[in-house]
């Protein structure tokens, strides 16, 4: 078993460092930045390890998020037809009523016109 760790990490100068735990025995490390997505020995168990990709998870995280908002898009969209649609049958079904109304108030004025013609001027 070789013992490694920090030793293949050391002969570059970190920019930024990538904070871990073991996978096994949750240890934690701090290696360099070009570690990202390495297997290495862990220092405590020396079982070997993956040192995770920040850039990687953080691009997984997005493309999560991207397929959610998508899907939220979609369902907003599916429902926002459908309340337009009960909009426009609601309006239709005001027009036909405002007619038939209209169509009642005509009526009445003839109906009522018919009567008074009928009644004679005068006879209780
Ligand atoms: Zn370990």
């Amino acid at each position: 078993m070789q013992q490694t760790g920090g030793s293949i990490l050391s002969s570059q100068q970190a920019s930024s460092d990538i904070i871990f735990a073991c996978m096994h025995c949750s240890a934690s490390f701090v290696v360099d930045a070009a570690a990202a997505g390495l297997t290495l020995d862990c220092q405590k168990c020396s079982k070997p390890t993956i040192v995770p990709n920040p850039a990687l998870e953080a691009a997984a995280g997005n493309s999560i998020k991207i397929s959610e908002l998508q899907h939220q898009l979609k369902e907003n969209e599916s429902q926002r037809t459908e309340i337009t649609g009960y909009i426009n049958q609601l309006s239709i079904q005001l027009h036909r009523w405002q007619l038939r109304l209209q169509t009642l108030k005509e009526r009445q004025q003839k109906l009522q016109t018919e009567l008074d013609a009928i009644r004679v001027p005068g006879a209780k």
